[in-house]
């Protein structure tokens, strides 16, 4: 059969940080690898990328089938590609599948779309064409959602063949993450193995976490022709022993990349021989969720971290040279010398790339229920949930003043002359010069709301 896959253009509401990355498609990859290892025929269409129509492509490829996958804020548009698909062809099968829903497959009820994957997307994507093929039967396929259907068992192991990164050849030079220039994307672990109360991530696993294994990894970088490389993990810093073992292997087979990684702070603090080993064998960045400069907020949120872990990790990533880019929740009951304290901490620090992000209760968190009276976006406005958008009341200033609050501490911490100089020194004028219209277009989007007020 003939799957043609769509990635889809993120909603022109989403604050996008779509203007500072854009990263493969993955997911994509992996099906399209693993189904044409089964005699299936995939094309991958980037949306993000290409002008043209859904029927445009539809017409030009002529499949038997659609999928479709995306995150929280695509729900809305997903729904709209699976009725343009439609509209198309009335009989032409739409699945539907993503880590969204996985873990809320209702939301993505509608008439258009046949198949929700509610597990194991890639086990269940062969099952679901094999039963269009007679070969098993629909009602039998046990990651298909149903309503008031069982759940679904999740995988606890990852033994699929490598993604098809050819498939997006096309679009490989322009995919990008800030200042990483044509990276590519690697999955090495499920899950995570800590619980912070707003975490979205360990839903998607059922909370359990897992690894591919180190020779398999290993062999799969062999095999990518791009220098940088973005290991998607949640957590990437995890267990010492593996990361060692992983960077003398790197060294062994003279694997010369360059990584950007998701760690926590905790990690990096205690284990600071791991981080200048890394460094030895690539490490350039690492996304830290450093989430605040108050304990009490870190225990609040159950990081089982505190403020002065955080500056150990910033310091000790610093020493080595090492890039952190800082992401931080700003909490719903914040005043003005809230935010005024996070820029001064961060100032402090010395760091120049931060993503502040409304605390953002997503539904399939433990925080969901305890918020759900104070939403002020609806929350079929999925467009919205982009963990930029306060989507909740703040409990002492107006949705203006957080917004405004929220800009000027994006600005002081990053539109100054130290951090232009640095950025400038670092990554040269024109990689600095292109971020900064990138984020120009962000803040754009910020004022959009502070003058809407919500
Ligand atoms: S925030 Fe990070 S460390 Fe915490 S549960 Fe999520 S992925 Fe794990």
């Amino acid at each position: 059969m003939k799957v043609l896959f769509f990635r889809p253009r993120p909603h022109k509401e989403t604050i996008g940080l779509q203007n500072v990355m854009i990263c493969e498609p993955l997911e994509l990859e992996y099906l399209a690898s693993n189904l044409e290892s089964k005699g299936h025929e995939t094309v991958i269409i980037d949306m993000i990328l290409e002008k043209k129509s859904l029927a445009y492509f539809l017409k030009l490829h002529q499949p038997d089938v659609v999928g479709l996958t995306g995150y929280i804020a695509h729900v809305n548009v997903i729904k709209d590609y699976a009725r343009q698909v439609k509209a198309y062809n009335p009989n032409l099968p739409v699945v539907v599948g993503g880590v969204h829903a996985e873990v809320n497959p209702e939301d993505f009820e509608s008439e258009y779309i046949d198949y929700i994957v509610r597990a194991n997307g890639i086990r269940t994507m062969m099952d679901i064409l094999d039963s269009m093929e007679g070969k098993k039967d629909r009602e039998a396929l046990p990651c298909v959602y149903r309503k008031d259907g069982p759940m679904a068992e999740k995988e606890t192991e990852f033994n699929y063949l490598f993604p098809a990164r050819d498939k997006v050849n096309a679009y490989r030079k322009k995919y990008y993450y800030m200042f990483h220039r044509n990276c590519s994307l690697i999955k090495t672990s499920f899950g995570c193995p800590y619980s912070c109360k707003f975490c979205f991530c360990r839903q998607i696993t059922d909370e359990k976490y897992f690894t591919r294994t180190l020779e398999s990894i290993v062999e799969e970088l062999e095999g990518v022709p791009e220098t940088e490389i973005y290991i998607v993990d949640d957590d990437f810093l995890v267990n010492r022993e593996r990361l060692l073992t992983f960077c003398d292997m790197l060294e062994e087979r003279n694997i010369r990349k360059k990584y950007l990684i998701y760690g926590r702070a905790d990690f990096i603090a205690g284990n600071e021989d791991v981080i200048r080993r890394f460094k030895e064998v690539g490490l350039r960045a690492v996304i830290v969720g450093l989430e605040s400069c108050d304990s009490n907020e870190l225990v609040d949120y159950n990081k089982k971290t505190n403020v002065k872990i955080n500056e150990d990790a910033v310091g000790i990533l610093k020493k080595y040279d090492v890039e952190c880019y800082g992401t931080f929740i700003l909490g719903l009951d914040w005043k003005k010398e809230d935010f005024k304290a996070l820029g001064k901490w961060i100032k402090k620090l010395g760091l120049v790339f931060v993503n502040l992000q409304p605390l953002t209760p997503l539904r399939g968190t433990e925080l969901y229920e305890a918020y759900r009276d104070s939403f002020i976006v609806r929350e079929d406005e999925y467009e919205k949930w982009d963990l930029a958008h306060l989507v909740v009341k703040p409990t002492n200033i107006s949705a203006r003043k957080y917004y405004w609050y929220t800009i000027v501490l994006y600005y002081a911490i990053t539109v100054n002359p130290a951090s232009a100089w640095y950025m400038v020194k670092k990554y040269g004028l024109h990689d600095t010069l292109k971020l900064s219209v990138g984020a120009f277009k962000v803040n754009l989007q910020y004022f959009k709301k502070l003058i809407q007020g919500k």
